[in-house]
């Protein structure tokens, strides 16, 4: 009998995606083990790969304890977690989970863009209060229709954003590493972007590349009636300055996915009328995060079955 690869588990899956882990993989709970140090002396020489998310990631440190590693199966699509480097000098191949999650990540930067503009929130709060029978009817806000729509970071997800926006009749113009061949206008900073943008939509990769590529600077530039969308990581927007711009009317308001330090979002955040919140949650349906499962499985099982990873991450 052939031995199953030893599977160091760093963050568990959904329960259907763990237990077909389970029954083709010796797997090794470091998320759930007493000493995950002693777990890691004693399996890590014969581990070959190795399943994590994208809140957990992998830190160098460990990869350089596994000599056997071949393979890191991350449950996300952003790999700013992971030490790509020491992956890259150790000869391992890390594979995400592109594209399955789009649609919902593109949906939810589209309801928070609606949410903010039309203060969907406050308008709720003020039904439910009796405010509408008792002080009138909610004051006016501004239209999404020929809004011009800025996306920071044209990739697969900017992409599926910009399809969506197109279908509620708004401008568009973007930025990326390079430009497109797109009907959209391009700019080639985020200044410039900002500048042009009555909504700026931030779906870069996080990481050094992109850190605080939304400043102060950048805010001043949104300008007061403008819009912030944060759907890619809380490293992307420089936080301090973002709520000194939310108190100070250097911009209008801001839908917010992710923070610089999940899980514990500012508490000055739910102090401000101006934001709408949510909590990490943009790939969070059902039917999503089975797909992102099944794909993690997918890659070791390619990787262990056929000797290739189904969706390598490079660079
Ligand atoms: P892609 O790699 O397909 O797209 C990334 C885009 O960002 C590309 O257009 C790329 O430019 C651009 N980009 C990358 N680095 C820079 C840089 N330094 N300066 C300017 N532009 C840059 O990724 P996805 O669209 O699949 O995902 C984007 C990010 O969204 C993920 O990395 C993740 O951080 C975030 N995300 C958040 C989720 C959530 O739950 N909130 C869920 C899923 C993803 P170019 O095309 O020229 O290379």
């Amino acid at each position: 009998m052939t031995q199953k690869p030893d599977l160091l588990v760093l963050s568990s899956l959904r329960p259907a995606q763990m237990a077909e882990l389970e029954a083709r993989y010796t797997l090794h709970r470091h998320d759930t083990a007493e000493d995950p140090e002693a777990l890691l002396a004693e399996v890590g020489p014969r581990i070959r790969g190795v399943v994590t998310t994208g809140g957990r990631g992998i830190s160098g440190d460990i990869v350089e304890r596994l000599p056997a590693l071949e393979v890191v199966s991350t449950f996300s699509v952003g790999t700013d977690s992971l030490d790509l480097e020491a992956c890259k000098r150790c000869g391992v191949t890390v594979t995400n989970t592109p594209d399955v999650l789009n649609d919902d990540v593109a949906d939810l930067a589209l309801g928070l863009m609606i949410a903010t503009r039309r203060r969907m929130v406050e308008a709720d709060a003020w039904v439910r209060s009796g405010n509408w029978a008792a002080k009138g009817a909610f004051p006016l806000v501004r239209t999404i229709k020929g809004s011009r729509v800025g996306i920071l970071g044209l990739g697969s997800i900017g992409k599926d954003i910009a399809t969506r926006c197109a279908a509620l009749r708004t401008e568009i113009g973007y930025l990326a590493r390079s430009e497109k061949d797109v009907p959209y206008a391009y700019f080639d900073t985020p200044r410039a972007l900002a500048e042009w943008s009555d909504i700026l939509v931030a779906v870069v990769p996080g990481g050094s590349s992109t850190r605080h590529m939304v400043d102060a600077e950048v805010l001043k530039a949104l300008g007061p009636e403008g819009t912030l969308i944060n759907v890619a990581r809380g490293s992307v927007v420089d936080e301090a300055a973002l709520i000194a711009a939310l108190t100070d009317g250097t911009i209008a308001g801001a839908g917010l996915d992710v923070f610089a330090d999940e899980p514990k979002a500012d508490p000055r955040f739910a102090e401000m009328a101006n934001v709408v919140l949510s909590p990490h949650h943009a790939s969070g349906t059902e039917e999503t995060r089975n797909a992102m499962a099944q794909l993690v499985v997918d890659n070791i099982d390619a990787w262990f079955g056929e000797g290739r990873a189904l969706t390598p991450v490079t660079g």
